[in-house]
């Protein structure tokens, strides 16, 4: 049984101080190599694990046959972000966890050779496609993974698209949360120029429900409406002592540090360096959030989770790169207090540890506190990383949209909202969830408003 080929990485002593691209990428010799372990399966088991859908055994294929723009054309007929999932999707259990190569040995490398043909497309081809307008105009409110998607497939069919976003940069969390240590935030500007390439407009600094309403937007003439806002405010603990200077939730450090530029000497908008750093949680979103404290110099950094590592939800890889840098995971580990002095600035967290109990509504084993187990850890800074819900603001300046008790938009099997000819999807929609469901959700909508518009 042949054994996956591993990414050339920079090595962990170089890459913690560094926010450069910590996974190289395959060499052509390479991608070759993976594309041969794959046995092009007739039933195609690991496309039903990929949420868009890609036909995986045909473009590995053309990697076979060196074809490489021919496999891009391919997952560009079902993914309009491919660079940016082969770096970011969780593919150990989505499309790799269905290869029937990783049933006795290594499931195929999906990702990495999906993010070859996508690299190999930007440095070698990039042809612009051009598309006969029509003239029906559409509205998405949001740049993320699920507006991008959804704006090009509009665009591709023919529409006037236009992205409203809040921000002065489109890319939703691909270029405010996602560190550029993991996505070189070229990359996202690239995979946006192709969608300014077909004829997508982006109006950045456009808060919707404060400059505009979705309303204003239906009077200008925006026949269908994609709401694609995210899930952007940060839950906290509730725990005493979340007021303190030094506790940060993780959206506001993250977007500090890789939209403000924060590790750039000369940014505007600075962050304190801390030495001695938690962060809770264990989600892709700590784990981004503890790499980017080590590489702004942090001594010590930990990471508290309250369940065990096999409950972790981040992504594999990047915890095994975590643990490579030295950050310390705390599993079983529940903040009960954030310690301060009398000057307000965190000195301490108080934790306890905790036991795995019955399986909880998830599924997942309940964890219980352990009896007399509180201890404390010396910190300087608390980062938490604990989940995100919707930003109410659309919902409160939107007449008939309703939301479900914690704020997520609701909508129906084809992404539309109950208010006529407005449709939802991705984190508005299901919480925060990953890039992919958030682009197979633009696609659903898209594929709706294509049929209710063409009526
Ligand atoms: P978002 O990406 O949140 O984009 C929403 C956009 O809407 C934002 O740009 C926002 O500014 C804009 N907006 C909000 N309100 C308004 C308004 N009123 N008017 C105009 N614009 C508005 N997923 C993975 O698959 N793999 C990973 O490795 C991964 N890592 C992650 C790391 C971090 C730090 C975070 C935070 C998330 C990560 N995720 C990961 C999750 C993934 O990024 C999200 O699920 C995905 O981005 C959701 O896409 P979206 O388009 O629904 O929303
Ligand atoms: Fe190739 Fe694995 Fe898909 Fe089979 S399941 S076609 S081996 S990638």
């Amino acid at each position: 049984m042949s054994k996956r080929l591993p990414m050339s990485l920079v090595d962990a002593k170089t890459r913690k101080h560094s926010f450069t691209e910590v996974a190289l990428g395959y060499t052509e010799e390479e991608a070759l190599a993976e594309a041969n372990r794959c046995l092009n399966c007739k039933n195609k088991p690991c496309v039903s694990g990929c949420p868009v859908r890609i036909d995986i055994p045909a473009f590995i294929a053309k990697i076979k046959a060196k074809d490489y723009e021919g496999a891009y054309q391919i997952i560009d007929h079902s993914s309009s972000l491919p660079a940016i999932c082969g770096r970011v999707c969780p593919q150990e259990t989505q499309c790799e966890k269905f290869c029937i190569q990783g049933i006795k040995g290594d499931a195929v490398a999906i990702g990495n050779l999906e993010r070859f043909v996508a690299d190999y497309h930007y440095q070698h081809q990039h042809k612009t496609i051009k598309t006969k307008h029509n003239n029906k105009k559409v509205a998405i409110i949001g740049s993320g993974p699920s507006g991008l998607t959804c704006a090009g497939d509009l665009a591709k069919a023919g529409f006037k698209v236009t992205i409203f976003e809040a921000l002065h940069i489109a890319g939703g969390v691909l270029v405010y949360g996602i560190p550029e240590f993991r996505l070189p935030k070229k990359i996202v500007e690239m995979e946006i120029n192709n969608l300014t390439d077909l004829g997508v407009t982006i109006e950045t600094n456009m808060i919707i429900g404060r400059i505009k309403t979705i309303d204003d937007l239906i009077s200008e003439g925006y026949q269908a409406i994609y709401v694609g806002t995210g899930a952007g405010l940060p839950n906290f603990m509730k725990i005493k002592g979340e007021n303190l200077n030094g506790v940060y939730a993780a959206n506001e450090f993250l977007t500090r540090v890789n939209l403000m530029k924060a590790y750039q000497k000369d940014s505007q908008t600075p962050i304190a360096h801390g030495k001695k750093v938690a962060v809770v949680g264990g989600g892709n979103v700590a784990v981004d959030a503890a790499r980017c404290a080590l590489r702004l110099g942090a001594e010590e950094v930990s990471i508290i989770y309250r369940r065990s590592r096999n409950e972790l939800p981040a992504r594999n890889e990047e915890v095994i790169h975590a643990e490579d840098e030295g950050i310390k995971f705390h599993f079983l580990t529940n903040p009960i207090e954030i310690l301060g002095n009398d000057d307000f600035i965190v000195t301490q967290l108080k934790c306890v540890e905790m036991e795995l109990g019955e399986p909880d509504e998830s599924g997942r084993r309940r964890p219980v506190v352990k009896a007399g187990s509180e201890f404390l850890l010396d910190v300087d800074t608390v980062i938490i990383a604990i989940g995100t819900s919707p930003n109410p603001l659309i919902k409160m300046t939107t007449d008939q949209l309703a939301t479900s008790s914690w704020g997520g938009i609701i909508v129906n099997e084809d992404g539309l909202t109950t208010k006529p000819m407005v449709y939802a999807g991705g984190d508005a929609v299901t919480g925060s969830a990953t890039v992919i469901k958030a682009m197979q959700a633009g696609k659903l909508a898209a594929k709706s408003i294509i049929a209710e518009l063409n009526k």
